[in-house]
C-alpha cells in the first residue's frame, strides 16, 4: 500500500490492473478469480464437533488470522506471471490468493479433507517458482510464499515422494486423520 503523500510531487499515472482483461477505464474482468474460488471445497469440520467442544492451539489461530486478512483485492494474482503470461496454464492453476485458501484449510487441525491432490493436479502449485512477487505486492502483508506456497509444496512433496507412502499407499493420510481425531474435542 502506497501512501498519497509519499509520493514524488509529479504526476502520477493509474492504469488498471494488466493481467485481466479491461472492460472499461479501471474496471478489469476479475472472474476467473470468483471460478477458482468455488473449486476450493469449502472447510470441513468433523461431522460430530459440537460448537465450543474444542480448543485451538494460539499458534494455528494466528495462522488462520493471517491468512484470513486476504481481502481479494487480487493484486497478486495481477502480478503471478503464470496467470499473466501463460494463458495455456490458467485452466490448471489458481494463483497465490487461492494457494493462501487451500494452505489456511489444510493446516487447520480441524480439517478432514486432505487437499494436496487438487492443490497439484488442479491448482497447479508446481508451476509456481517462488519468485515472492505476489508477497511483495500484498496491501495486507501476507507472507504469500513463506508461510503458505513453501509449506504447501512441502506437503505436497511428502506425499507425493515419501517412500513410506510410497510402499504402504494411505499410510500419510491416515495418519493425518488418526492425529486429528485424538485431538482434544474431535
Ligand atoms: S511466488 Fe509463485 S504464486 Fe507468487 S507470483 Fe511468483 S510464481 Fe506466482
Ligand atoms: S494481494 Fe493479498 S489481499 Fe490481495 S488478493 Fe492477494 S493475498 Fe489477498
Amino acid at each position: 500500500m502506497t501512501r498519497l503523500s509519499t509520493l514524488p510531487d509529479e504526476p502520477v499515472t493509474v492504469t488498471p490492473m494488466r493481467t485481466f482483461p479491461v472492460i472499461r477505464d479501471l474496471v478489469t474482468d476479475v472472474s476467473f478469480n470468483y471460478v477458482k474460488a468455488q473449486e476450493v471445497p469449502s472447510f470441513a469440520p468433523p461431522p460430530n464437533l459440537r460448537p465450543g467442544e474444542y480448543r485451538m492451539a494460539q499458534a494455528d489461530v494466528g495462522r488462520s488470522q493471517e491468512f484470513r486478512k486476504c481481502i481479494e483485492c487480487w493484486l497478486c494474482q495481477d502480478v503471478c506471471h503464470v496467470i499473466r503470461d501463460h494463458e495455456d496454464k490458467k485452466p490448471a492453476y489458481a494463483g497465490p490468493r487461492f494457494f493462501i485458501r487451500h494452505a489456511e484449510l489444510d493446516m487447520h487441525p480441524l480439517d478432514t479433507l486432505d487437499r494436496r491432490d487438487q492443490l497439484r493436479e488442479q491448482h497447479g502449485l508446481g508451476l509456481c517458482n517462488i519468485t515472492k512477487c505476489c508477497t511483495e505486492v500484498c496491501p495486507e502483508n501476507i507472507k504469500i510464499t513463506d508461510n503458505a506456497i513453501i509449506p504447501m509444496k512441502e506437503r505436497v512433496a511428502d506425499k507425493r515422494y515419501d517412500p513410506l507412502g510410497l510402499v504402504m499407499p494411505g499410510w500419510r493420510n491416515r495418519s493425518r486423520k488418526e492425529k486429528r481425531s485424538s485431538r482434544p474435542g474431535s
